[in-house]
């Protein structure tokens, strides 16, 4: 997490810094600072809070100028957030922000304490920076290999020394960070947003690469110190895609964007009406190779993991299991190279599903990604990788990102079925078609949110919530609970519909509201009965499912349906009232509904 920007150009740094960072600020919000090159010096601002709190604070003690700077956003690991735990990190000589965990920074500070160094503050970055101090000869290049050399963990680093007033070094492990250049000007990145208004120019920085900017160029070297060329990557989408526009929040806006998401993301897929995943070297023949699938991911991802293990257990009659991905990596998994383990990442950078696709690879397991950011490290280590494209995605809860991995979900499920002859070629084109009726059913959904307004006007006082539901009903219960408990702070848990019965309906008053899905139609009257259940005991119950189901009025308090479309794809539509509820019950509590509290977008740490 965390966002890092840097800048050498003849603009006025402050401004491009702030810029930058804002548009980084979903990556952490914990507390922001900028160092910057004035006369010749390093001067640094730093403050707790949001970008705003940083601005604040420099009306008060005074703005920085310069042509050369770096800045940080950040989501704290080591050390609460704090002005003295804010970055930049370091001293009159070398300055750094840092993205990411060194796991021996306990060990360096042992070594520089013995040398003489003092610390100011509890963070892990600030043993980095005065390394790089301790090893600094004269030699930026020199000095920074031997860090690398001693380091452990993850790091995308900005680096100034005081002796090069008009560079910025840069280099990255296991941390996204990308270096672009405009018209006599760089900047290095987090993340490709925070340099579209300035330049769609940028290299992606490989393992232990290092970059050095300057108002003329960039040079790149290997971690060797040997130069080397890179190719130039132009981004694919402009600063308006990662805009609010007209909307009072990025989650609403990126809400609203799903029905072209999906269409972008399927219809290159699809060729003659039949499922085509070619594009990554995904034949029929070698769909028809895998005996198990698992799929790994975390948080919203992982959810999109267990609709996509339904629908192909039940159409390709394949098993799949679904892990989370910090538990994966740490259960030492059975796998074989007659396996495909399927990775799931909105930024292509989360660093416990990075470790699992290593893992799957050392075992020898097939792997494809499913990822958003083009370039990114997962997309880049897959041996297949199909991407989203949803352009980017800024509110930290997920919502048109899920979609879109559903949608790539169905397209492999529906592959594998008739690769498998599990379905006739009649049947995949009329579940492809019936997929791609999904982006209208969506849009029409979106168009009316007054049923789940008023949802969100009853729930706007809850405490503790329930969501139920069965087969993938239960699935997608998982993200509407996960969506509602981000961004709301609503305590929410998801029950498997049938297993409430089984202990958690103690819980069950007048005061714990339930969210029932019931959208499988052979499900649908077990479902019901268990809201009745729910019901008998004074909970006030929210059922959604699809127009034209006869719903005996007693059952629930409200009903909020959608389209009707195959069950399979049920998830694809359902999905959509729990984002609305989730949305306007955390607007109507008052939260800062894009940066929820303690949390941060694209989590590049453990
Ligand atoms: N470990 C650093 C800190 O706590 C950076 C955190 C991050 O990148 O998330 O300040």
């Amino acid at each position: 997490m965390c966002g890092i920007v840097g800048y050498v150009g003849s603009k006025e740094c402050t401004e491009v810094l702030l810029n930058s960072l804002s548009k980084l600020e979903y990556r952490g919000y914990d507390s922001a600072g900028i160092a910057v090159f004035e006369n010749g010096e390093i001067k640094t601002r730093k403050a707790k809070g949001k970008i705003a709190d940083l601005v604040n604070k420099m009306e008060k003690e005074g703005t920085l100028s310069g042509h050369c700077g770096i800045g940080h956003t950040r989501w704290a690991t080591h050390g609460e957030p704090s002005d003295v735990n804010s970055h930049p990190h370091g001293n009159a000589n070398v300055t750094i922000v840092h993205n990411g965990i060194i796991e021996n920074y306990k060990k360096i500070k042992e070594f520089l304490v013995r040398k003489g160094y003092t610390f100011e503050s509890e963070t892990d970055t600030e043993t980095v920076a005065k390394l790089l101090d301790c090893f600094y000869e004269g030699n930026p290049l020199q000095a920074i290999q031997r860090v690398i050399d001693e380091v452990e963990g993850s790091y995308a680093l900005g680096i100034m020394f005081k002796d090069y007033p008009d560079r910025i070094y840069a280099v990255r492990k296991d941390s996204p960070l990308i270096v672009a250049v405009g018209e006599g000007e760089s900047f290095i990145a987090s993340d490709v947003p925070a340099i579209l208004k300035y330049t769609k120019n940028y290299y992606l920085l490989d393992q232990d690469e290092i970059a050095i900017l300057k108002p003329d160029g960039v040079e790149f070297y290997d971690d060797h110190g040997t130069r080397i060329k890179k190719q130039m990557h132009i981004a694919d989408f402009d600063e308006e895609a990662a805009k609010k526009g007209n909307f009072p929040h990025y989650m609403i806006k990126e809400i609203h964007d799903q029905p072209s998401a999906v269409k972008t993301t399927i219809t290159p897929r699809i060729t003659n009406g039949m499922p085509d995943l070619t594009e990554c070297g995904m034949t029929y023949d070698r769909l028809k190779s895998y005996e198990n699938i698992f799929v790994v991911a975390c948080g919203t991802a992982m959810h999109a993991g267990l609709v996509g293990k339904y629908v192909i257990e039940k159409t390709a009659r394949i098993k799949v299991t679904v892990d989370v991905a910090s538990e994966f990596r740490y259960r030492d998994p059975i796998l074989s190279e007659k396996d495909l383990v399927i990775l799931v990442s909105q930024s292509g950078e989360t660093a416990d599903t990075l470790e699992a696709l290593r893992l799957a690879k050392r075992n020898g397991a097939d792997t494809l990604s499913i990822v958003n950011v083009k370039g990114s490290s997962i997309a880049r280590e897959s041996d297949m990788v199909l991407y989203t494209h949803a352009g980017p995605e800024i509110s930290v809860a997920s919502t048109k990102a899920y979609m879109v991995q559903l949608s790539v979900f169905y397209l492999i499920a529906f592959a594998l079925a008739y690769a498998n002859e599990k379905i006739t070629e009649d049947e995949c084109r009329r579940l492809v078609a019936q997929l791609q009726e999904v982006p209208d059913q969506i849009e029409a959904i979106v168009a009316k949110p007054d049923d789940c307004q008023y949802v969100a006007s009853k729930l706007v006082n809850t405490e503790n919530l329930l969501y139920i539901g069965r087969g993938l009903d239960y699935a997608l219960s998982m993200e509407g609970s996960l969506k509602l408990k981000e961004i709301s702070y609503i305590h929410s848990e998801s029950y498997a519909a049938g297993e409430l019965k089984h202990g958690t309906i103690s819980l069950v008053t007048e005061e714990m509201p339930v969210i029932a899905v019931a959208t499988q139609r052979e499900l649908f009257d077990k479902t019901i009965s268990n809201v009745k259940e729910v019901k008998a005991r004074g909970a006030y119950v929210v059922l959604v499912t699809h127009e034209g189901k006869d719903v005996d009025p007693d059952a629930a308090d409200c009903v909020i349906t959608v389209p009707s479309i195959d069950d399979l794809l049920m998830p694809m539509t359902a999905v959509v009232p729990l984002q609305l509820i989730a949305y306007y019950t955390s607007v109507l509590r008052g939260n800062d509904v894009d940066k929820p509290r303690n949390l941060a977008k694209s989590v590049t740490v453990e």
